[in-house]
């Protein structure tokens, strides 16, 4: 039976038949690939550890006709403190469900499994703000994935970006439109958020993670990265909207505003 070698992130779990757990990992070197745990569904099952969601190994599996079956593993990083805060589950999960959807069985795609990776570390450390994790994951990956939007110049008239009032990201368009063009006077980005958008795009993705915004900020980035992502994904994602729900629920606990 042929072997092979890889690292990779589990992003997918689901139980097959009576002992096994059918996994979907994210390898730097082979996009997705479709794993057989056999005796996972078993706490007490040699490979129930290395099956659990989010779990970061170096496998050795032999290739089977339908999936790959593990043969041994050597756990990296099982990142099992990510189950520990709500928050942290909640976004880490929107990162796996679009990490899921922008990559293609079979196909390399080192750039996402570290940018992953990275997100992962930095909620595991607690070194970054996990609703803003999730935004910098999405708009990354997407800008990453070929839908790099417009941020330096207007989309209509091709004017630099001067950080005035006014001009407004539109995601059916592709990036940003100046105020003229907008012909409205509504106030429109502020020049932060349009920076943390490029930080979040052109930042080497060992620092990506680590930057700070205001609340203002915080709130403004919301709407153009969620639907510039759903939008180029072409269908709503679940975890997002799960997501939604919980930030909504904190916005009405009287005194978090
Ligand atoms: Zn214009």
């Amino acid at each position: 039976m042929a072997q092979i070698k890889v690292r990779g992130i589990v992003i997918e779990q689901s139980p097959m038949g009576e002992k096994d757990k059918r996994l979907l990992v994210l390898t730097p070197e082979m996009g997705k690939i479709t794993v057989l745990a056999k005796g996972a569904k078993s706490q007490a099952g040699r490979f129930a550890a290395p099956a659990q969601m989010f779990c970061y190994s170096s496998f050795v599996l032999d290739k089977g006709r339908t999936f790959y079956y593990i043969k041994e593993y050597e756990i990296l990083e099982s990142f099992y403190s990510l189950r520990a805060d709500i928050d942290v589950l909640t976004y880490a999960s929107v990162m796996l469900e679009l990490a899921r959807d922008f990559s293609i069985d079979g196909e390399e795609n080192e750039g996402l499994v570290r940018l992953l990776l990275y997100g992962l570390y930095a909620l595991e450390k607690k070194e970054t703000d996990p609703y803003l994790a999730a935004q910098t994951f999405m708009l990354r990956l997407v800008s990453d994935s070929g839908f790099r939007p417009e941020l330096d110049h207007c989309l209509r008239c091709g004017r630099p970006y001067d950080q005035a009032d006014g001009w407004h990201f539109r995601e059916e368009e592709g990036g940003l439109v100046c105020p003229v063009c907008m012909g409205t006077d509504l106030r429109g980005l502020r020049p932060g958020t349009v920076a943390a958008m490029k930080y979040m795009i052109e930042a080497p993705v060992q620092k990506v993670y680590k930057f700070t915004i205001t609340d203002e900020i915080r709130r403004q980035i919301k709407q153009p990265i969620r639907s510039y992502t759903v939008m180029n994904l072409g269908r709503p994602l679940k975890s997002l909207a799960f997501a939604e729900t919980v930030e909504n629920l904190e916005l009405k606990t009287p005194g978090n505003d």
